[in-house]
């Protein structure tokens, strides 16, 4: 009952981040106009906008113009609804919905920085937000700063070593949901996990001089952290006795 809640919820929100991630990068308002054809600007009916089914329906065509329809959006509110699924089999129905949110928020996010370089305060201020409610309000709060602050040293410290802009401030308020969801063990685990995977994917380009979007990787080395916190925990344990 409540899994098949959170999945629909999932779909629902994945719905809404596919607009978030058309029209937010281009300045443009998520709510007005309605949503609408690509191509031939048609307002959709309701029945051409059920998350998933739609597209299914309609067979990944626009119903007036059969402009092709991207599956990016029924894609995107899959992984949506599979994270807030694989959510609330281990949390609580409250603290679930806002994780959920979260780890939604960040995958969009990392969408967005991936094809332009770049994240809307619209979307990164709100992830920041529902992290500190998914825990204890206080104590997220203080590891959202000590994460925050760590990150900005550090970003000052390499911007003046490179005598460039090193990381965005996007990537901040990132390393503080980090801090504020995970603690500050797991949370120093995971962003140690995504500067191995930003590393690797770095060799994998074959050390080209690419600017890397830093933000999935944050949300990745955050997500993976999550999914084994128990393993890691032990791990830890295990080696400091
Ligand atoms: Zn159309």
């Amino acid at each position: 009952m409540i899994i098949g809640f959170m999945g629909l919820l999932g779909l629902c929100v994945g719905s809404f981040l596919n607009v978030a991630i058309y029209r937010l990068p281009e300045g443009k308002s998520v709510l007005f106009p309605s949503s609408h054809c690509l191509t031939c600007k048609t307002p959709l009916r309701w029945y051409h906008n059920v998350p998933l089914l739609s597209w299914l329906f309609l067979r990944a065509k626009c119903a007036t113009c059969k402009a092709p329809i991207s599956i990016q959006y029924p894609l995107v509110e899959l992984i949506c609804a599979g994270l807030f699924i694989f959510v609330a089999l281990r949390e609580p129905l409250a603290e679930g919905v806002f994780l959920g949110l979260v780890f939604a928020l960040l995958f969009a996010l990392s969408l967005i920085d991936f094809r332009y370089k770049a994240v809307p305060d619209g979307l990164s201020f709100p992830a920041l937000g529902v992290a500190l409610l998914s825990g204890n309000v206080l104590v997220s709060l203080e590891h959202a700063l000590m994460f925050a602050g760590g990150f900005a040293l550090l970003r000052m410290g390499v911007s003046a070593f490179t005598k460039k802009e090193a990381m965005g401030e996007a990537d901040i308020l990132v390393a503080a949901i980090m801090g504020a969801i995970l603690g500050i063990t797991l949370g120093l685990v995971a962003i140690y996990l995504a500067a191995l995977l930003a590393l690797f994917a770095f060799y994998l380009l074959s050390k080209k001089e690419v600017a890397l979007p830093f933000i999935p990787f944050l949300s990745l080395g955050l997500f993976l952290t999550y999914v084994f916190q128990t393993p890691i925990t032990g791990l830890i344990e295990v080696y400091y006795g």
